[in-house]
């Protein structure tokens, strides 16, 4: 729109940010964005992909492990830190360039700088002052540490991955994705991990069974639990740490990390000059449309504080810009998102776990399989596979599929096709296994579960 500088000025480049700058651009808007760190966001920077990349580097010591019942002699094996930290980093620097670049090649500017709303239609970046049509703020959460005495003394997950040195010995707090993904990452790495969650199980609201065979099998892995108890507090001791529980316990470490949840990023963004209104949690409130209570600006990803996932804010983006400058209003869909767990077992699920679909629907049935997977039939490793289907009884309607396992993630995006097109129990049966795989359990599943006691029924 002519008399602004831009038609769209975006605040932050993540993967919400970038993607609506990218698609409102390719609709013919003039747009700038600002980022005050790397171009990427969380899930590039400090978040999905450097955490991955992590995973793929601690499942190595199993593999070693493993290798004799293949035949294989490995000499003894040795793990150096800080060629994983800094080849993570290099990969993490080469992609903070391939976003540069997308921005580039999409006429997108680049603004360098804290992004401050002056009023609904300007904004400062440092010195400069930028005047634009409509806003869009994506930027993002940041970890949050309970105030306790010595959580000055704590890491979170942003710096785990610059450690000096990987710790002997490491507490974790919290129970959530951060916590269990980091605790099986400094594991499987040769770390003495101690997980301390106000819980009784890890990863509270998924599907109850998965959070048993998680905890089950990160216990087997060598992770220990203290649960049912906080962190009271965290002092010094010599080069080390203690962490001090609320029970009593005084657990002695060299590294403490929170991963107590994140918040939205909203402190300092002048969001009050512009009428923009928070919820009770401190997010940036929005209609179905990710519009806010300031009629211009709009607001994605986590500092809506929807569903934090990025393939979401990237949803949430690009379903904005197309409405916005595409002439085609499309809201997003948070139905039926299908996510992970990249803890060690893995997890992954797609609809509603079986406790939910009991409040939904009148009548459930469930099909659930335990095995060890082919995989770890030689070398024997202690280890099993979990699957679960959830189907409103009614209309045969697949409404849950959930794993933990290897290559859970990998199996449940292709489930989660299924689930969103509505795909019945019958056609889950009449898909043909691939063999032999994992896999293959989700279509040959046939023995329904004997309906809960109505008591238990009752209780859930
Ligand atoms: P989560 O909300 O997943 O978990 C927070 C954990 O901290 C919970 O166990 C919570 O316990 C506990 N907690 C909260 N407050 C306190 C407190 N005062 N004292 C003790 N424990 C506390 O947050 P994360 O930080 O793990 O992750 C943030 C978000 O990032 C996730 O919600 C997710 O959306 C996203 N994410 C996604 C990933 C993925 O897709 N694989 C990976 C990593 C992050 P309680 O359950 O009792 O509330």
């Amino acid at each position: 729109m002519a008399g602004y500088d831009y038609d769209l000025f975006v605040i932050g480049a993540g993967s919400g940010g970038v993607r609506a700058s990218r698609i409102a651009a390719s609709h013919g808007a003039r747009v700038g964005i600002c980022e005050d760190d790397l171009v990427g966001g969380t899930c590039v920077i400090r978040g999905c992909v450097p955490k991955k990349l992590l995973v793929y580097g601690s499942h190595v010591s199993e593999d070693v492990e493993d290798a004799a019942a293949w035949g294989w002699t490995i000499p003894e094996p040795s793990f150096a830190w800080a060629t994983l930290r800094d080849n993570v980093q290099k990969e993490v620097m080469r992609l903070n360039g391939i976003y540069k670049t997308l921005l580039k090649n999409a006429n997108v500017d680049l603004v360098i700088g804290r992004g401050r709303l002056m009023d609904a239609h300007t904004i400062s970046v440092g010195e400069r002052v930028v005047t634009t049509d409509k806003i869009l703020l994506a930027p993002g959460a940041r970890p949050w540490r309970p105030s306790i005495p010595g959580a000055e003394l704590a890491i979170v997950s942003d710096d785990a991955f610059h450690l000096p040195e990987l710790p002997k010995r490491i507490v974790i707090v919290g129970g959530g994705y951060i916590a269990v993904e980091f605790a099986g990452i400094f594991n499987g790495l040769g770390s003495e991990v101690s997980v301390v969650l106000r819980r009784d199980r890890v990863l509270r609201g998924f599907e109850e069974e998965c959070r048993d065979h998680v905890q089950a099998g990160m216990t087997t892995k060598g992770v220990r639990f203290r649960t049912d108890t906080e962190l009271a507090a965290i002092e010094r001791d010599g080069a080390g740490l203690v962490a001090i529980t609320t029970t009593g316990e005084r657990i002695a470490t060299d590294v403490v990390m929170y991963g107590t949840g994140r918040i939205p990023n909203v402190a300092g963004l002048g969001l009050e000059k512009a009428g923009v209104l928070l919820d009770k949690a401190g997010a940036v409130t929005v209609d179905e449309w990710s519009r806010t209570t300031a009629g211009t600006i709009y607001a994605v990803g986590d500092v809506t504080n929807r569903m934090n996932l990025t393939p979401v804010a990237i949803m949430e983006g690009h379903c904005f810009a197309d409405t916005v400058f595409g002439g085609k209003p499309r809201k997003p869909d948070h139905r039926d998102v299908p996510s992970a767990v990249f803890s060690q077992p893995q997890m992954a699920t797609v609809g509603v776990t079986e406790a939910e679909a009991r409040r939904i629907f009148p009548k459930v049935d469930i099909y659930a399989a335990t095995f060890r997977p082919m995989k770890y039939t030689l070398s024997g490793r202690d280890q099993k596979t979990f699957m679960k289907l959830v189907v409103d009884a009614a209309s045969d309607r697949v409404v849950g599929a959930h794993m933990v396992g290897d290559d859970a993630a990998e199996l449940i995006q292709g489930i989660g096709i299924a689930v969103k097109a509505g795909a019945t129990k019958a056609m889950f049966d009449a898909t043909v296994g691939i063999h032999p795989t994992a896999g293959e359990e989700f279509v040959t599943m046939r023995t329904k579960r004997p309906d809960p006691a109505p008591a238990a029924k009752a209780a859930e």
